[in-house]
């Protein structure tokens, strides 16, 4: 043990400050500290001889003591700060430069649905027109789902072989069905609107149909319905000339055909030219040139007498599309139950 004395003291100091010259780590710095300020460092031994010694010399020396003590573990703390900060900055260094000769990280990104972007654009397509959108139930009355819309009594569609009824209590004697198609929505806003009415109904709608490559039980349709004063044929066939160039492109051919359907008079068919052989004949349009794309018509008389509407003020068209149909055509897709089969493989090419 070092004799506490004048000498002594300056001479720690100066073997102090040799040793902290060649200080250049953390783990130097910490060693420094604790052979002068630890436990049973040095500085710490002298203070504790300062009570052995007479009053006068003990002043003297405390003070000494504690300036030095005070000097030195500023110098360690210092050093230690200077430190920490070189070895933070060669860290950032390093990891700059392993950010640079990385590559970079490929993340996995969500997507929407083929059925929703299609679905979007046909709503863009409908809205930027000035449609309004109107969403119906699900679970609907026989009443709105076919006696409102003409559909007769003994119309095939109504048959338990194409409806799923449910086992509800019936509404205004009415049985209740999972709706069979979006065209209930135009029953609808005709009740609780007043012309002019133009709007497109979105949805899903269900069939008692077995599933293959071009049927689900439950799929999507999209109504359209325009009542007005002076609506005529020609408004349906420039709306829909005007949305099929829209969705397949300005240089779709569209085809008109005679239909029928119950609650429209006259009732068309809207095909388009094929989008694989362009008309001369493949297996997509079955040689035929052409593919179906929708239903459309002058809404018959007998719908507008049901809601209240006197038909000789009003007119109107009315179109039902199917979602995954239109979906198909422009993705190329064959098979229908890839919509719904949540294969991310199928999914990512969308
Ligand atoms: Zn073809």
């Amino acid at each position: 043990m070092k004799q506490l004395d004048n000498i002594t003291i300056t001479k720690i100091k100066k073997e102090f400050l040799s040793e902290f010259a060649k200080v250049s780590t953390l783990e130097q710095i910490e060693e420094l500290r604790l052979k002068y300020f630890g436990r049973k460092g040095i500085i710490k031994s002298l203070f504790k001889q300062l009570s052995d010694l007479p009053l006068e010399k003990r002043k003297f020396l405390g003070e000494q003591l504690n300036t030095i003590s005070k000097e030195l573990s500023s110098m360690i703390e210092e050093k230690r700060t200077q430190l920490n900060l070189q070895v933070q900055q060669q860290t950032d260094i390093k990891l700059t430069k392993l950010y640079r000769s990385l590559p970079g990280v490929s993340f996995l990104c969500g997507n929407l649905h083929p059925l929703q972007k299609v679905l979007n654009e046909i709503i863009y397509v409908f809205v930027s027109l000035g449609y309004k959108v109107e969403y119906g139930p699900e679970i609907e009355s026989e009443d709105y789902n076919f006696t409102k819309l003409n559909i007769p009594e003994d119309h095939p569609a109504r048959d338990m072989q194409d409806t799923l009824y449910l086992e509800l209590p019936s509404e205004r004697n009415n049985k209740m069905l999972l709706r069979t198609h979006t065209s209930p929505v135009q029953i609808r806003v005709l009740l609780a609107n007043k012309p002019p009415i133009k709007i497109i109904a979105p949805g899903r709608v269900y069939r008692h149909d077995n599933v293959d490559a071009s049927h689900l039980f439950n799929f999507h349709q999209v109504e359209g319905l325009v009542v007005d004063k002076g609506i005529k044929l020609s408004d349906l066939k420039g709306t829909l000339n005007y949305f099929i160039k829209s969705i397949f492109g300005s240089e779709t051919v569209a085809r008109f055909r005679q239909s029928y359907f119950p609650f429209t008079e006259p009732s068309l068919e809207v095909d388009i030219k094929c989008i694989s052989c362009k008309g001369s004949g493949c297996a997509l349009c079955k040689n035929s040139g052409y593919l179906e794309v929708l239903g459309c018509g002058m809404v018959h008389p007998e719908v507008l007498n049901n809601v209240g509407y006197g038909y000789e003020e009003y007119t109107g068209f009315a179109f039902g599309l199917g979602v995954e149909r239109i979906a198909m055509l422009k993705y190329g897709i064959t098979d229908m139950r890839l919509f719904f089969s949540n294969d991310l493989r199928f999914l990512k090419q969308f």
